[in-house]
């Protein structure tokens, strides 16, 4: 499976294809979001932690740069890379100890952190495309190969 691509016709889809991410990854692992501004980034991201069972809101952590969430008995950390200025500061924020325990990690903007980022378990780059997106989900494991084949089974 080398990925797949999916035209997500507007936010409600964009957000059932989040609730199907949850149940995929089950709140563990990398995920890396990439897009341009007002691509959707953060509609998907919202979409997984809702999916996961969070109520609450869902906000961007653009100024933050992380939102920690914990839901029941998972922990969810939703990064905003925008505004980070240099990549070392990554080591700062503690990165290791967020992926030290298979955590579900939500990274925006991950070009951002390059050189301190493993490689994700699924990378999805969201375009604009009509009046909708294309997703495109690109795995790095086999997790996250076996993610994209459940996904494409919905599809
Ligand atoms: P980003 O985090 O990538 O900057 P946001 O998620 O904050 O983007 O904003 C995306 C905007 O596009 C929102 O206004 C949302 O309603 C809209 N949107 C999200 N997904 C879709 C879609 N599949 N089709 C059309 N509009 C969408
Ligand atoms: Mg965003």
């Amino acid at each position: 499976m080398s990925g797949l691509e999916l035209y997500i016709e507007d936010e409600a889809a964009m957000t059932a294809l989040g609730h199907a991410l949850a149940q995929q990854t089950a709140g563990h692992g990398i995920v890396f979001l990439e897009g341009d501004l007002g691509a959707g980034k953060t509609t998907l991201s919202r979409g997984i932690i809702r999916g996961l069972g969070h109520s609450g809101p869902v906000k961007s952590p653009t100024f933050t740069l992380v939102e920690p969430y914990e839901i029941n008995g998972l922990r969810v950390w939703h990064f905003d890379l925008y505004r980070l200025a240099d990549p070392e500061e990554l080591e700062y924020l503690g990165i290791r100890d967020y992926l030290a325990d298979d955590d579900l990690c939500l990274i925006e903007w991950p070009q951002q952190g390059k050189g301190y980022l493993p490689q994700p378990d699924l990378e999805i780059i969201i375009k604009t495309h009509n009046d909708g997106r294309t997703v495109r989900l690109l795995p790095y494991s086999t997790r996250g190969e076996s993610w994209c084949v459940a996904l494409a089974t919905l599809t």
